[in-house]
């Protein structure tokens, strides 16, 4: 319990530029260490509450497993790859290692879409694998020509409708206008000063500060042209929700 406080329960509100303005619990400290609930946390709509639950698992997942020694040392020189089968994020330690299984990486990454997809806004159940794609921004298949990049880690993956990724004039294998590649920066820069619990991943992927991860990702962009690799510019969009 001790952790939960520091690594959690400190940093729940904090947001990018301060604190949220809605207190969901108060903590009080001192020997018995109390948390407090608060009404705001009823005033939540249910698909709220049902994101707001499924991400905080999804945090613990991952804050459990950077505990345990073995994780901690292994998640300093690797990061959480996405294994499409089981829809997890995994860490595979080295070759032919056994792969540790830390969280399923649809509820990780749907608390900031706020249930929405990524590039057209549309709302999205977030709990359905055939309505809720998990997109490669940059599509997967330029990783053959890329061995020291990973496609298959957070920093490249959104979620989207299934329109968006694989309806007819969808995303597919193309690469996405300029606008969402600063849109998939705000994002990844949100999480790291959010202090999610995968901040260390994404600095190592793409760097540490926002003005190296965003030369990171348009050097990307260059590479992939180079590659003709298709532009894709999107559909209509909803208005704005993240
Ligand atoms: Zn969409």
């Amino acid at each position: 319990m001790r952790h939960a406080f520091r690594y959690v329960l400190d940093v729940y509100h904090r947001l990018p530029g301060g604190e949220t303005a809605t207190e969901f619990f108060q903590l009080e400290r001192g020997r018995s260490r109390t948390l407090v609930l608060t009404d705001a946390l009823l005033a939540l709509s249910p698909i709220e509450r049902e994101l707001l639950e499924a991400e905080a698992e999804a945090r613990w997942d991952l804050v459990e497993h950077a505990w345990t020694e073995e994780s901690a040392v292994v998640m300093s020189g690797r990061s959480p790859t996405y294994e499409e089968a089981s829809g997890e994020l995994v860490l595979v330690p080295w070759r032919h290692q056994t792969r540790v299984s830390l969280t399923r990486l649809r509820p990780a990454l749907s608390g900031y879409q706020k249930g929405h997809c990524f590039y057209c806004y549309q709302p999205v159940d977030m709990t359905s694998g055939e309505a809720c794609h998990v997109d490669h921004v940059f599509p997967w298949v330029l990783g053959y020509r890329l061995p020291d990049v990973d496609l298959n880690a957070v920093w490249n993956l959104v979620l989207s409708c299934e329109t968006c990724n694989a309806g007819p004039g969808g995303k597919a294998d193309a690469i996405p206008a300029r606008r969402f590649l600063e849109r998939l920066h705000r994002r990844n820069s949100y999480l790291i000063d959010s202090h999610h619990p995968l901040q260390a991943a994404l600095m190592r992927d793409t760097g540490s500060t926002a003005k190296t991860r965003w030369a990171f990702l348009t050097s990307m962009e260059a590479f992939a042209l180079e590659q003709r690799t298709k532009r894709w510019d999107g559909r209509a969009e909803h208005p704005p929700v993240f």
